[in-house]
């Protein structure tokens, strides 16, 4: 099954290949059929599962033909994280389409939103709180709407946001589309699907990627270790292909020079680059000629690359959802995955949400024969990859593991974890086959 079965408009098609997805998820294959026939639909689903694509391909489908120039979808997430991923989905998918879609949020001056509500967008990508100030001061006009998505709406509900959506429904013609997605079904959720879905097809993926096929560690480390660890960690570890992200595009370039120094295949991908060599990264990068991609969050966006083995946080990300996002790339399609965070102590409050998220202690690990204590500027001792792979080549059944080589922290900086040790959390279920809910905190207002 591919998208071209879903008999998308050609122009949504080729936003589909430029965001690099080939094969649609579960939840992608089984709510793009009925939200393209104009049902209702419940997504039991959450971040991780490719439920945005599940419902922005339906809308740009549905809004590819008829009027220009009036908001005719709208979604409500509750963060603007979350807000802001949806519109860059909304842009790549629908770039071909020219639908215009807009983000909608507080924290920021409402004058620019203002003025790119009065451009007519299409689509309304918003938090709760802000466009009711939008609705109110008569900045919004919302009596065009055919789809209403409400994503993660038991988030939503943890943040207090009934309420406000209940008033924003009164602004909405009653003849829509209504689409919920929610990771779990609290009461209140279940209570405001009933009022306000017509017949809803009901959609379920228990899976939780990175909790099932990824096995997460942190390495706290003073910031200027940093490259000497990752250097550490690819010499030791067993690995297939490795995603490294940095914070900034800067960052991307300067470590991938770094590696490529030490004798590693690796290349960068950031927003500096141009299309031409962006496309060059990426297809070097998923046909294995380059072993190693150092990558910003938005620059590795949309990467499937099935046999990646190790994501490496070389910074910590800036929001949970980023984290999710990132471990996302590894254990993909039933593969099982690694994913390392190099942690300075100014990322404590982010691993304390990260660890909240998930619904578990991420074990801290400190290689044994690292010397943490070092004065910066020190050069590193890389091993070329092919030979650290030579060494640690996966056998059969049981695999040489990076964390063979490493224990964990006896003296640790930070409290004894109580998590599984490394290799046992590994699961052998496929990607999509098991689940747990996890809630996640909030991570920024609306
Ligand atoms: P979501 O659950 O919508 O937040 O998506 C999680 C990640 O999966 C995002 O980075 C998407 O770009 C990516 N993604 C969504 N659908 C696909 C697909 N069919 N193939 C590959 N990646 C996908």
């Amino acid at each position: 099954m591919n998208f071209e079965s879903f008999n998308l408009h050609p122009s949504i098609i080729s936003g589909v290949r430029e965001l690099g997805y080939v094969t649609p998820t579960p939840i992608q294959l089984q709510a793009i059929p009925p939200i393209l026939q104009g049902q209702d639909l419940v997504g039991l689903a959450q971040t991780g599962t490719g439920k945005t694509a599940a419902f922005v391909l339906p809308i740009l489908q549905r809004l590819s033909q008829g009027p220009r120039g009036c908001v005719r979808a709208l979604i409500i997430a509750p963060t603007r994280e979350l807000a802001e991923q949806i519109h860059d989905t909304t842009q790549g998918l629908g770039k071909q389409t020219r639908l215009r879609s807009v983000t909608v949020y507080g924290g920021v001056n409402m004058t620019p939103q203002i003025q790119k509500l009065r451009g007519k967008a299409e689509i309304v990508v918003a938090c709760p709180g802000r466009l009711l100030d939008h609705i109110r001061q008569k900045t919004v006009n919302l009596s065009h709407i055919e789809v209403l998505v409400l994503d993660e709406a038991d988030r939503m509900f943890d943040m207090g946001f009934l309420p406000d959506i209940r008033k924003i429904l009164n602004h909405l013609p009653a003849h829509r589309q209504t689409l919920l997605f929610s990771a779990t079904m609290p009461d209140d959720i279940k209570r405001l699907a009933h009022d306000i879905l017509r017949n809803p097809v009901t959609v379920q993926i228990n899976h939780t990627m990175p909790l099932t096929t990824v096995s997460h560690a942190l390495y706290p480390v003073e910031h200027h270790h940093k490259s000497t660890l990752l250097m550490r960690l690819l010499k030791h570890a067993d690995t297939g292909s490795v995603l490294v992200f940095t914070r900034t595009k800067q960052r991307a370039m300067s470590v991938a020079q770094r590696l490529k120094k030490a004798g590693y295949i690796a290349t960068s991908l950031q927003g500096n680059m141009s299309q031409n060599q962006r496309q060059a990264a990426l297809d070097g990068f998923r046909k294995g000629s380059f072993k190693i991609l150092v990558a910003t969050d938005i620059a590795a966006r949309g990467i499937d690359v099935s046999h990646i083995s190790h994501v490496i946080n070389f910074d910590m990300p800036d929001t949970v959802d980023a984290y999710t996002h990132r471990i996302g790339r590894t254990g993909r399609a039933a593969k099982t995955g690694d994913a390392f965070t190099l942690t300075t102590q100014n990322d404590n409050a982010m691993v304390r949400a990260i660890e909240n998220t998930l619904g578990m202690k991420l074990e801290r690990r400190r290689l044994e024969d690292f010397d943490y204590t070092s004065p910066p500027a020190r050069s590193t001792h890389a091993v070329p990859l092919q030979q650290s792979q030579r060494h640690h080549r996966r056998t059969g059944t049981g695999s040489k593991r990076a964390g063979s080589q490493m224990s964990s922290d006896s003296k640790p900086r930070y409290p004894r974890t109580g998590a599984k040790p490394f290799g046992k959390r590994r699961s052998s279920h496929a990607a999509y086959s098991s689940g747990s809910s996890a809630r996640k905190p909030h991570s920024s207002h609306n």
